[in-house]
């Protein structure tokens, strides 16, 4: 009986370590494991994404570019932590938030890093980048100081399905595993330590824009993410956390694309599935594992389900 309540007393101590070692703070730098960092960005005040770098043997790789402010931020806290050149960053995909930093990062000599959906979604949303017209960049440069200071660098070194890093030390595998949160969505996977850094693709927190990707094949997607089997999620807003977070995800969107379906099939057109987001809302908020992801682009992401059901 002792040897046995030791045992459990044991794994009590180690699970609850675990748990207060991922209680992350805005702001600071957390190895999550050796040379794995993981970083929460100021998201209310700055609205940063959250950042992570792995160090390898000769190189740091940082996974997402974050704002150009922002990326400076992150660099001078590596540079706290070692002094190895940051040689690749990988964007996520091709948002502001996540992409705009890239001229900070290659001015470091760094290789700018992302699956091949982010030019094409460059190629749609930042016809500046192509000599087209005003986009995104142009329309954030008249809002923030530090884009309007930078300019667009896209990313130089493409994969179309997954890209390996491996050292012999650290493992990190670039994967896509289908259309998300965008159409160009890379995880960056761990396999060693079971750290999945997904990028806007899993949030946990009310921070799901759907605008650029599709909400059914993003269920699809974080399914065949989900069988990677994670242990530590460090998501692309919103604390870091366990595999919870990524249940909690599919949850969300699979029980919110539920309710506009079946009103969908009623016959119901937008209009009069938009005037019913109240009542919808009040039904998704009485799910506690996924009330907190129910915020201000709830009537967006109901209008863009209702745009893919009809
Ligand atoms: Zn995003």
């Amino acid at each position: 009986m002792i040897p046995r309540l030791r045992l459990l007393i044991g794994s009590l101590t180690c699970s609850l370590l675990a748990l207060v070692s991922l209680r992350g703070e805005v702001g600071k730098p957390q190895e999550v494991a050796p040379g794995v960092w993981f970083h929460e960005g100021d998201l209310v005040r700055k609205g940063q994404c959250n950042n992570g770098w792995i160090i390898f043997n000769d190189y740091v790789l940082v996974i997402d570019a974050n704002w150009p402010s922002a990326a400076k931020e992150i660099l001078a806290k590596i540079r706290q932590i070692t002094d190895k050149p940051v040689r690749f960053a990988l964007d996520s995909h091709h948002h502001g938030d996540h992409a705009y930093g890239n001229e900070v990062w290659r001015a470091q000599g760094a290789t700018i890093v992302a699956h091949e959906g982010v030019i094409q979604e460059m190629q749609t949303y930042e016809p500046g980048l192509y000599g087209k017209g005003p986009g995104r960049w142009e329309e954030e440069a008249a809002k923030r100081k530090d884009v309007a200071e930078s300019k667009l660098a896209p990313p130089t070194l493409l994969f179309p399905d997954a890209m390996i890093f491996d050292d012999g030390q650290q493992r990190v595998e670039l994967i896509h595993f289908g259309i998300a949160h965008t159409h160009g969505d890379a995880f960056a996977w761990l396999p060693k330590e079971g750290i999945l850094f997904s990028g806007d693709a899993c949030v946990n927190g009310p921070y799901n824009y759907m605008g650029d990707g599709h909400t059914g094949q993003w269920i699809q997607t974080l399914e065949s993410v989900r069988a990677l089997k994670p242990k530590i999620i460090c998501p692309g807003h919103g604390l870091i956390g366990g595999p919870e977070i990524l249940d909690h995800q599919i949850e969300y969107i699979r029980s919110l694309r539920n309710e506009v379906r079946a009103l969908v099939q009623d016959g119901k057109d937008l209009e009069a599935i938009r005037a019913m987001s109240p009542v919808i809302k009040e039904k998704i908020q009485l799910n506690d594992r996924i009330a907190n992801y129910v915020g201000s682009f709830f009537e967006a992401q109901i209008e863009k389900m209702v745009l893919e059901l009809q």
